[in-house]
């Protein structure tokens, strides 16, 4: 069985997300989106919230599961006993942050390899933090997050 890891903050899962949840559910048998606690940045979302909306927008994937770590990655890898990593590159300002955090992870255990998820174009400059950035200012996410999401963070900013 092929499981693959889709490790991130998801502070919060945006449509971006779940597209390549969506994408890379189809190419491997088991798909776990791993979100991490130990992340440098402060998150809007402690890590049950995350974990919460990340299930509720998981549901119909018969094949995803979310689970949560802390520390390093290729721990987390070698207890699941997979080597695949998957990530999504929106645009070039991805790929530095990106290529080095891969060449790390195979550096420290080389039976890693980053599978890299090219983003749909009409999520390409989406991030969890330009949605956090629109709703702090009464924006409409509509069109980033889903409906559960938006009202979790219209209820955090107290909109
Ligand atoms: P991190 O804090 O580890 O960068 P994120 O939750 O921001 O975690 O993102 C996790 C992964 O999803 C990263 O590989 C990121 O490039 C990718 N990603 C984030 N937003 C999008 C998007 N709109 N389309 C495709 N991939 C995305």
């Amino acid at each position: 069985m092929k499981t693959a890891v889709y490790p991130g903050s998801f502070d919060p899962i945006t449509l971006g997300h779940i597209d390549i949840i969506n994408r890379a559910s189809k190419i491997f048998d088991e798909l776990i989106v791993a979100v991490l606690m130990n992340s440098a940045k402060i998150p809007l979302f402690d890590t049950n919230e995350r974990v919460d909306m990340i299930e509720k927008s998981v549901c119909d994937f018969k094949n995803v599961k979310v689970e949560t770590f802390d520390g390093l990655l290729v721990d987390f890898m070698r207890k699941k006993n997979t080597g695949i990593v998957v990530r999504g590159l929106r645009a070039v300002t991805d790929y530095e942050y990106e290529i080095q955090l891969a060449q790390t992870n195979r550096a420290l255990d080389n039976n890693i390899d980053t599978i890299f998820f090219t983003t749909d174009v009409k999520y390409s400059y989406l991030s969890s933090s330009v949605v956090k950035n629109i709703a702090e200012y009464n924006g409409d996410v509509d069109k980033f997050v889903t409906n559960y999401v938006k009202q979790k963070i219209l209820k955090k900013y107290n909109l």
